[in-house]
């Protein structure tokens, strides 16, 4: 099916085996805050990498997996399968860092990330500035051979155990000034502190902290690219991870199609199955119905950045990519909740886990009404045939 070559079939078959294997621990980490005994999640993280699963998205030449757009896809959906993000163990560093990293960037942060010895976290969102990037008010001045960062960053995914952070700010002074720049700031760092950890809606082991940088100092050689080039590495990150994110949406909407089909079949209400019952049908049919069409539409996506579709073209249609998948996502767990019933209110349901997890989908790596607003206005400066 989806016309998969061997080499797709096998790297989606692990990553398969991977998420079954995950599985089992997802209701003790959920009633554990999201956390697993650390000596289990190494064990997770070794598996990961035998089984191929880690950095599918850096070169080989680095150590990653040199996968397709495609093999990428069909590993996050299995990883989306998973709650509790037991899955991100298998790690997708930043894909576009080796392209403009220096060889000290390389060794010290690259290839670590690449081999799971190092950890990285993103500092780019503030209280202020969100969906509109450019509006963030962090700040770099260069200091002779260094450069003293200030900012409050929020979300900061992952920072609980990265060991490094990208920091996006704008220059002050200088050729560039009140441009954007990209740092790599090692934790921890003098300056660095945790103003607080709030709760989220998902139950994960990543804390997403707001983070105070005072006056942080980092050696000029951990400027990423050039003063000035700071947003488009944030492009092309969107680019990749909103795919991604449609991936991992597909894969959480799998699971919830195969686990209230399984169950409207088991469950007897006066004497026959509920899946006999038109209304729930109904749900079940528009779900898969609805994932199908999703799925066209990602694997579609991911063919046309294997084949060099114009990077214009990728973003919008990475931006469908995520909008129409996590939408879909996030309708297909209000209707699984709906027919487990009670039970899909229960913490140790994976309706009741999926419902919760899945509603920032829709939110990080920028929200719904921005992919919309991306589409459209791709589609009027180059017309709608030119995305579909
Ligand atoms: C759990 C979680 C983890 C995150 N992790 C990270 C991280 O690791 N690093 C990081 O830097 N950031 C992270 N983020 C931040 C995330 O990327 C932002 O929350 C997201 O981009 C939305 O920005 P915002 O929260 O400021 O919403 P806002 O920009 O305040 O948006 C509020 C509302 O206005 C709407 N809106 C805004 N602009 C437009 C527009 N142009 N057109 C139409 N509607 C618009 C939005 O759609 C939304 O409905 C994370 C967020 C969450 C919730």
């Amino acid at each position: 099916m989806y016309g998969l070559s061997a080499e797709d079939l096998r790297i989606q078959d692990r990553a398969r085996t991977f998420a079954d294997e995950l599985i089992p621990f997802e209701v003790a980490a959920e009633l554990n805050g999201g956390d697993l005994p650390k000596d289990v999640v190494a064990g997770h993280k070794a598996r990961a990498i035998e089984l191929g699963l880690f950095a599918t998205n850096m070169p080989k030449v680095l150590g990653g997996g040199g996968c397709t757009s495609l093999q990428q896809v069909l590993v996050q959906e299995q990883a989306g399968r998973v709650t509790n993000a037991l899955a991100w163990v298998a790690a997708t560093p930043p894909s576009w860092l080796p392209s403009v990293a220096t060889p000290y960037q390389l060794d010290k942060f690259v290839r670590p990330t690449v081999r799971g010895d190092r950890e990285e976290c993103y500092a780019i969102t503030e209280e202020g500035a969100g969906s509109d990037v450019d509006g963030i008010v962090a700040t770099a001045r260069r200091d002779g051979d260094h450069y003293v960062l200030d900012g409050e960053k929020w979300h900061v995914t992952s920072f609980n155990s990265a060991d490094y952070a990208f920091f996006q700010a704008k220059l002050v002074g200088g050729e560039q000034h009140g441009e954007h720049a990209m740092f790599i700031v090692d934790l921890p760092s003098p300056g660095v502190t945790v103003v607080r950890t709030p709760a989220y809606s998902h139950t994960i082991s990543h804390h997403h902290p707001i983070v105070r940088f005072s006056a942080v100092q980092v050696p000029a050689t951990h400027l990423v690219g050039a003063e000035g080039d700071g947003m488009s590495f944030a492009y092309e990150w969107f680019r990749f991870e909103r795919i991604m994110v449609a991936a991992r949406c597909l894969g959480g909407a799998q699971r919830l199609v195969d686990e209230m089909t399984a169950f409207a079949k088991e469950r007897e209400v006066q004497g026959r199955p509920i899946a006999s019952l038109g209304a729930i049908q109904g749900m079940l049919a528009d779900s898969l119905t609805e994932l199908f069409a999703a799925r066209s539409l990602v694997y579609e996506t991911a063919r046309g950045i294997d084949a060099g579709a114009d990077t214009k073209v990728q973003h919008a249609q990475c931006s469908m990519a995520k909008l129409y998948a996590s939408e879909m996502a996030g309708r297909v767990a209000d209707r699984a909740v709906q027919v487990f019933g009670g039970r899909g209110y229960m913490r140790e349901n994976v309706a009741e886990r999926l419902f919760r997890e899945l509603r920032v989908e829709r939110i990080w790596e920028g929200t719904s009404e921005v992919q919309r607003a991306i589409v459209a206005d791709q589609m009027i400066k180059r017309g709608p045939r030119a995305l579909a």
